[in-house]
């Protein structure tokens, strides 16, 4: 069994196909999936889906990313939080690849999700991109870690260095592996996913964007998160199994849900 840790199946492209995505789903042996938010406009669609389906679970947060949209407070977090099919906050963190200027509202931001994970013992689903020492010093500031009081949660679709991957773990945060770790060009990825320890990994996909091989560039979807743990596994030279139990495992253990859905 796998579980695909982040995507974004109520996008348009892949909320109008559910029958068939569940279907490849379950092909491909994977039980469960996270549809993360990205804003509060499209959080109403991402709890349906997380209570239509038994096995798809659900997050509430507003990506770094989106500009002109509502700004969550910490109440408001909070109060959206409160189902039992919400098992994270997110997605949250800092992206200066993308956008340029004073982003000193995308570091408020992710503040404010990191005072509400606190707040509802719910873990961080962790989007960095161009930006992980930023993102490393405001999850130690506001005590994101368990030892801080925090609750941590997972770095994810991971591109960064040995050296951020090793800082967050020491954090309590696990680290998730998207399809980019099987493209042919990540090699600096894929020397990194060797180091990080199985106990500590997640993996996902991001769908609809960035498809494993064999599928690169084609619309992504849960089902295929099974070809990241087979790469992960060649990589690691271990069973597919055990790549396959052991971030289930891990998936269960960060975000509290019981196996049987
Ligand atoms: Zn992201
Ligand atoms: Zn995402």
């Amino acid at each position: 069994m796998y579980i695909d840790s982040h995507c974004h199946i109520n996008f348009p492209e892949l909320a109008a196909r559910m029958p068939e995505i569940l279907a490849k789903m379950a092909d491909n042996g994977v039980t469960h999936a996270l549809c993360v938010s990205v804003d509060l406009p499209d959080f109403p669609q991402v709890l349906a889906l997380a209570h239509e389906y038994p096995h798809i679970y659900a997050s509430v947060g507003v990506h770094p990313d989106y500009e002109d949209t509502p700004e969550p407070t910490v109440e408001q977090l909070v109060a959206l939080a409160n189902d039992p099919k919400i098992i994270a906050i997110g997605e949250t963190g800092l992206d200066y690849y993308r956008l340029e200027g004073d982003l000193e509202w995308q570091r408020e931001r992710f503040r404010t999700h990191i005072r509400a994970s606190r707040i509802t013992r719910k873990p961080l689903i962790i989007h960095t991109r161009s930006a992980s020492e930023d993102t490393i010093r405001i999850l130690r500031e506001e005590g994101a870690a368990p030892e801080a009081g925090g609750v941590a949660g997972v770095m994810h679709c991971f591109t960064e260095s040995l050296e951020v991957a090793r800082a967050a773990i020491e954090l309590g945060f696990y680290i998730s592996f998207s399809g980019i770790v099987t493209f042919k060009s990540a090699k600096e990825l894929q020397a990194v996913a060797l180091e990080v320890p199985l106990e500590r990994m997640l993996i996902e996909t991001d769908s609809p964007y960035l498809a494993p091989v064999p599928f690169r560039g084609r619309t992504n979807e849960p089902g295929y998160v099974a070809h990241v743990g087979e790469y992960i596994a060649r990589l690691k030279g271990i069973p597919v199994e055990e790549v396959a139990a052991q971030t289930s495992a891990n998936f269960f253990k960060l975000f509290n849900v019981k196996e049987a859905a």
